[in-house]
């Protein structure tokens, strides 16, 4: 007998092992139930009513097929492969460090960690707030100063915003010119040059000891310097300061473990980057930029930065402090244009402090240092003397005599598989690190000296110990205490580190609790497959500057990356350097600036963005000197035609460029958007169109086919990388081909031929290149139809939502048809006008409902500006539509007067453990606060802080850890 079997085909089998179907969250049969209720027949049919037929592609895009996640890890498994990691000694800025496993695993690799988003909703994530605030307290110890941020993009970017700070604050209104010391790293001179040129600063490079010739409004200095040296500088800095000018100092973070800190010296603002405290090279990035001042120049602090305040219970509590000197809140006056930082690798350089403590950092110095004695006696004994007599752990010689043969030395320190800095000709430096050995000193003897030298490691080091032969100078040995705080002293065992790592993590809601629908920031599936590669050897060890042939593997999956995302934005040329959305503003609006006074047509300086523009726009206009002319919206929230054309025909002769968003930040695609680009050329200017929407567009239409010159890509919104609770990013831009002479290129890794010499925007020639698998796997593991799918149940989702929430909540935009594009506003402002209950109280509520708040306030006060994206299911979209449905029944029991203004749920959420253990005297039931709806109570997560006081902690501003005493009881 035989039985009725339904054999599938082989293909129909192997799909089941398709990427795609992971990625996107609404199943086919959601799929249909969703339609239903959006009332449209397709998802291909809602599409093509919303998105204009105009600026619709007519086929897929031309990127490879989808790969399962096995093949995907195995090919670029391979690529990986090319990569040939040296043992490095180029320093520069980019060190070997030793990941503690614990912090590898635990926050570097863990979902709770790396899916969080910034703290803009300060009481869930008082467990990233307080391993920040540890890295301030850390950065403010080692640099003996005493305010800090909670990290910058790297350490070029972070001199190039000292030297803004310093032409902000510095007396010396008179002078116009910044001096740079010629021993800084020549990365950061770069970057720092072309800074000045957009600033219109004037700019020396000398050596250090010239700066006492000049009158400046600021110097940077680097201690040690490149070459290794450690030397006094306090001499110096107070010359400068004499006449009114502020220091910043670039140093070592290592090395500031035994040298007597800057401040101590008298810097104005320390800068370095913390990526050697335990987080790997990755080609470059990403890691942590410190920055630390004085704290009178508090409100002149670039990024962001932690302080404590106060919760509703009166007790302490942390948020982001200050935010009015931000971007978002100040636009073109604002300090910088920061927005993503790098909140994640400065949480892991924290927790690395942390786990070591005072001690165990003064051993890891130590023991560098120690290395670095050893090498620099016994290659003396045998006639190679080294250029200084102090330094920390960089020793450099000069080869252009006789015995020792510079090209001879480099090919056997190849042939080794050993790179030293060769950049400086008849030179060569050699940074040693926390991962050198007894066996890699004794391998670099036989690299410098040939065989046969007979030094013994050990020997050199007894007589180190005997002759207590001395590398520092006495005035420059530490003899400040660091890291004295509770928590650096606590947590050695791993048992201890883990559960302290835990602990915090436990405090935050991140993507692996429930969504996350923030708009305009696509907080998406970062797919684990895709974080993988991130820590694999080949591409975390590699230094960013190894010569070329050593990095194929890097080089064949950025060129790879690149061209897909050439297709995907249809435009000419990509640079893979900036690493966050606000520097491919800059980067963009550089090569626009350069494009123009090619064309002798350097007066352009007009930069016209519409009031719904995001902060960075206005901001980062502002770095590259342009004036900043608003565009006016109608009342549906498009771009305002008549007012548009009126000010580029009025403005036609100064015109440089429009910044625009696409599709805008009011949640539609404008159906004018090719017309405003046509507007914008005929009118001499050029169009950049603000990419960090491209998850409503990938696959559909492209900025390039819309007509723009100019975008950036948020990697980390559209391409998976995840936010990392601020951070990390990329900022690759794309350009057309009239642009593409105007990237930024790198001073010591020519990225292409045709921008050699073109100034970098970031210290490292691929940004943050460690992170870039991430994307790449995305579109590998996506392809051509998944990357399109992702748009199209982006936009479905979005709509799904909008129909859901438009019954209850007004919605604030649509397009001309009542569709939304991926995000959607819904307004807020009349529950306020009727009940007294706020945005915030609404934001609040839905933390007791175990959600994030979506954007608040942005772009328009009183709103929230919700994004699903396509990763999450229908019943993820269903649990979230009746938080906020039931919400809206609470704000009618205020306004039926059942619950007063001030004692409701809204008003006092979120509601904590220590609420409902206390005596309990509200209006209203402790269910009522805390479980809400059976879905609340099923995946409950507790807020560890009552509601916080932003005005308190702004007027009673402390940014470090609470001092000693308030621990003992
Ligand atoms: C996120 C965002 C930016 C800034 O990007 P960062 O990577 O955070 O610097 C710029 N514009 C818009 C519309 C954004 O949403």
């Amino acid at each position: 007998m035989t039985s009725k079997v339904i054999v599938n085909s082989l293909t129909e089998l192997e799909q089941t092992q398709d990427f795609i179907r992971r990625h996107i969250g609404p199943s086919q049969s959601q799929t249909q139930a969703m339609l239903k209720d959006i009332g449209a027949e397709s998802v291909d049919a809602l599409i093509d009513e919303i998105v204009p037929s105009d600026i619709r592609l007519a086929d897929l895009p031309n990127i490879q097929e989808s790969k399962t996640e096995v093949q995907a890890l195995a090919d670029l498994k391979a690529v990986a492969s090319l990569n040939k990691v040296n043992d490095t000694y180029i320093g520069l800025g980019y060190y070997g460090t030793l990941t503690p496993n614990v912090i590898l695993r635990n926050v570097l690799e863990n979902p709770g960690w790396y899916t969080a988003y910034t703290p803009y909703q300060p009481e869930i994530a008082q467990g990233r707030l307080e391993s920040l605030l540890n890295y301030q307290q850390m950065c403010l110890d080692l640099t003996g100063l005493d305010l800090a941020s909670a990290s910058l993009l790297d350490e070029g970017t972070a001199a190039a915003e000292a030297m803004a700070l310093a032409k902000r604050v510095s007396k010396n209104k008179k002078s116009n010119l910044f001096f740079i010391s010629a021993d800084v790293y020549p990365q950061t001179i770069d970057l720092v040059k072309q800074r000045a040129e957009m600033f219109d600063f004037d700019i020396i490079v000398a050596p250090a000891d010239d700066v006492v010739n000049h009158d400046v409004f600021g110097a940077l200095l680097q201690y040690p310097s490149a070459s290794g040296e450690v030397r006094d500088i306090s001499a110096l800095i107070a010359k400068v300061q004499e006449r009114k000018g502020i220091v910043a100092v670039a140093a070592d973070i290592m090395s500031l473990v035994l040298l007597k800190a800057p401040g101590e010296l008298g810097a104005d603002a320390v800068i370095g980057s913390s990526q050697r405290f335990g987080v790997p090279m990755g080609y470059g990035g990403p890691h942590a930029a410190f920055f630390t001042t004085s704290d009178k120049y508090k409100r002149s602090l670039p990024g962001r930065i932690i302080g404590v305040s106060k919760d509703t219970r009166g007790n302490n509590a942390l948020r982001m402090a200050m935010q009015t000197r931000e971007q978002h809140i100040r636009r073109e006056k604002a300090n910088s244009n920061i927005c993503t930082a790098q909140v994640l690798l400065a949480n892991m350089a924290a927790f690395y402090a942390v786990y070591h403590g005072p001690q165990g950092l003064k051993t890891i110095a130590n023991r560098i240092h120690r290395f670095a004695d050893i090498l620099s006696l016994g290659t003396a004994a045998k006639g190679l003397t080294a250029v200084h007599a102090n330094y920390f752990d960089t020793l450099t010689f000069n080869l252009s005599d006789g015995e020792f043969n510079k090209e001879d030395i480099v090919t056997r320190a190849l042939a080794a598989g050993v790179n030293f800095r060769t950049d400086v000709a008849g030179q060569i430096s050699i940074s040693l690190d926390e991962t050198t050995t007894r066996a890699k000193i004794a391998g670099l003897f036989d690299i410098l000296l040939g065989e046969g030298h007979g030094l013994n490691v050990s020997e050199l080091d007894e007589q180190i110990v005997t002759s207590g032969h001395s590398s520092i100078p006495a005035s420059l040995v530490r003899e400040s205490a660091i890291l004295t705080h509770p928590v650096f002293n606590s947590y050695h065992s791993e048992t201890e580190m883990l559960r302290y790592i835990k602990k915090l993590e436990n405090k935050d809601l991140a993507l692996n609790h429930s969504m996350i629908s923030l708009g305009s920031c696509t907080m998406k599936l970062n797919a684990t497959a895709q974080m993988i590669p991130v820590s694999w050897p080949e591409f975390a060890n590699m230094h960013p500057f190894a010569p070329m042939n050593q990095a194929q593997g890097y080089k064949k999956m950025i060129d790879e990356l690149a061209d897909w995302l050439v297709e995907l934005t249809g435009y000419d040329k990509m640079s893979m350097q900036p690493n966050s959305g606000a520097q491919g503003e800059y980067a963009g609006l550089i090569a626009i600036h350069k494009y123009h006074e090619s064309r002798g047509d350097s007066h352009r300086n007009i930069c016209l963005i519409p009031a719904s523009a995001h902060g960075t726009n206005p901001a980062s206009a502002m770095m590259v000197g342009m004036k900043v002319v608003v565009v006016a919206c109608d009342k549906e929230g498009n771009v305002d035609m008549a007012d548009l054309k009126a000010k580029a025909e009025e403005l036609a002769d100064n015109l440089s460029c429009i910044m625009i968003t696409y599709p805008s930040t009011h949640g539609v695609y404008e159906t004018t958007i090719a017309e405003i680009c046509n507007i914008v050329h005929e009118h001499g200017g050029q169009v950049y169109l603000d990419g960090a929407n491209m998850n409503a567009q990938v696959g559909l239409t492209s900025p390039g086919f819309i007509g723009a010159d100019v975008s950036h890509l948020n990697l980390h919104k559209t391409f998976a990388i995840p936010h990392g609770g601020g951070g990390p990013g990329m900022g690759p831009i794309g350009v057309k081909a009239h642009l593409a002479p105007f990237l930024p290129d790198h001073a010591l890794i020519n990225v292409d031929e045709a921008t050699a010499g073109n100034g970098a925007v970031s210290a490292a020639p691929y940004g943050s290149a460690g992170i870039l698998c991430i994307s790449y796997l995305y579109c590998a593991m996506l392809g051509k139809q998944g990357v399109t799918d992702a748009t199209k149940y982006a936009i479905t989702n979005a709509n799904y939502l909008a129909t859901k929430l438009g019954q209850h909540y007004p919605l604030l935009y649509t397009g001309k048809n009542g569709r939304v594009a991926h995000e959607c506003i819904i307004d807020l402002r009349p529950i306020k006008a009727e009940s007294g209950i706020t945005e915030v109280d609404i934001a609040k509520r839905l933390i007791d409902y175990g959600f994030h708040a979506p954007t608040m306030s942005f772009p328009v006060a009183g709103t929230f500006m919700i994004e699903p994206t396509e990763s999450e299911s229908k019943v993820e979209l269903d649990r979230f539509i009746e938080a906020m449905v039931c919400i809206r029944d609470e704000v009618r029991k205020v306004v039926s007067g059942e619950w007063t203004l001030e004692n409701n749920p809204l008003h006092n959420a979120p509601h904590t453990l220590a609420d409902i253990t206390d005596t309990w005297d509200r209006g209203y039931t402790v269910a009522e606060a805390v479980f809400p709806v059976p879905a609340a109570a099923a995946n409950k997560f507790w807020p560890t802080v009552n509601r916080i006081d932003d005005v308190y902690g702004d007027r009673n501003l402390i940014c470090s850890c609470p001092p000693v005493e308030t621990y003992i009881d």
